[in-house]
């Protein structure tokens, strides 16, 4: 007994400022949320034939009185462990068609938003009721949102995810696999369940030698979605070889620096309304295609 306290004061001890870092980024994240310290960044998709947004990426931001801008991958595991995932997804889920549902006001809205859901929110039952109440409370149809999964989260329960999709999508809404490839992949699963999109993980197109010819997990990707019948976006695309190799290979869906970072709200606004003006204008668009 006295062996394992002297153990813990060691560690405590050695963790020092570590430890008590990890406390108060504990402390603030429970505040953030009704210190409104959250933001959503928006990133568009791009469908490269046309040059129009067919989607836009919603990406939370945490801006930390102290500490500055926090990116999701310094906090959402944090918040998953304290279990205060639920309550931030839902808040990204209102904000975000809130938002969704002023822009179809403006007549700029694009035609789906897509929403990132953790690993742990596909656990609670009322995942499905919460999404559509919300979607209902800002009078946003369902085939307006798109919930971006990731594999690891299916494979863990298959039968629940199987369960809450189904109805999701009951409601229109579309279901993507993010990060698709690195994880746990079940050719199974890819027909068992309601998925509308695969998104080719940043990793694959990070690595896309445009001078090598041989045949590549992207290859692989493209080919299996359009098998079943799912759409395919890949995302990262920061130059422009990545994209053309890319198109060469019928893959006309994007989203990555190469076209835009995910933007503060003003910002992506801007480009919804210039992209509207492009559509109210056939020939421009014509013009622009090849
Ligand atoms: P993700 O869903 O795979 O999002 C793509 C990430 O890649 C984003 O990072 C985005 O800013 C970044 N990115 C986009 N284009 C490029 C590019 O061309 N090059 C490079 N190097 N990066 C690019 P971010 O915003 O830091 O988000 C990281 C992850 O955090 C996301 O990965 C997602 O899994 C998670 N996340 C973001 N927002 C939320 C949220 O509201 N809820 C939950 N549960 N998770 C979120
Ligand atoms: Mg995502
Ligand atoms: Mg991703
Ligand atoms: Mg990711």
């Amino acid at each position: 007994k006295n062996d394992s306290r002297g153990g813990y004061a060691f560690y405590a001890q050695a963790m020092g400022s570590e430890f008590s870092q990890h406390m108060d980024l504990e402390m603030d994240l429970r505040r953030a949320l009704s210190k409104e310290e959250f933001a959503v960044y928006y990133q568009p998709q791009f469908d490269t034939t046309n040059r129009r947004i067919v989607g836009i990426e919603a990406l939370l931001r945490w801006q930390h009185p102290e500490r500055g801008m926090l990116y999701p991958d310094s906090f959402i595991p944090l918040a998953e462990e304290i279990d205060l995932i639920s309550r931030i997804t839902l808040w990204v889920l209102d904000a975000t068609t809130a938002q969704m549902r002023q822009w179809m006001d403006a007549g700029i809205a694009p035609p789906r938003l897509a929403v990132n859901l953790s690993a742990l929110d596909l656990k609670h039952t009322t995942i499905v009721d919460e999404t559509i109440q919300t979607l209902q409370r800002h009078g946003v149809p369902g085939n307006r949102l798109e919930l971006e999964i990731t594999e690891t989260l299916i494979a863990q329960d298959i039968t629940r995810a199987t369960h809450h999709l189904t109805a999701l999508s009951h409601h229109g809404i579309n279901i993507a696999i993010d990060d698709f490839g690195t994880g746990y992949s079940s050719l199974n699963y890819l027909h068992r369940l309601p998925i509308h999109t695969l998104k080719i993980d940043r990793s694959f197109v990070r690595d896309i030698a445009p001078e090598r010819n041989e045949r590549s997990v992207i290859d692989a990707i493209i080919v299996m979605a359009h098998g079943f019948n799912l759409k395919v976006i890949a995302e990262g695309v920061e130059t422009e070889a990545q994209r053309d190799w890319l198109e060469q290979r019928n893959c006309h869906t994007m989203q990555g620096y190469l076209f835009s970072r995910p933007l503060p709200v003003q910002d992506i606004e801007e480009l919804l309304r210039a992209s509207q003006a492009d559509q109210e204008n056939p020939g421009l668009i014509q013009a622009n295609r090849h």
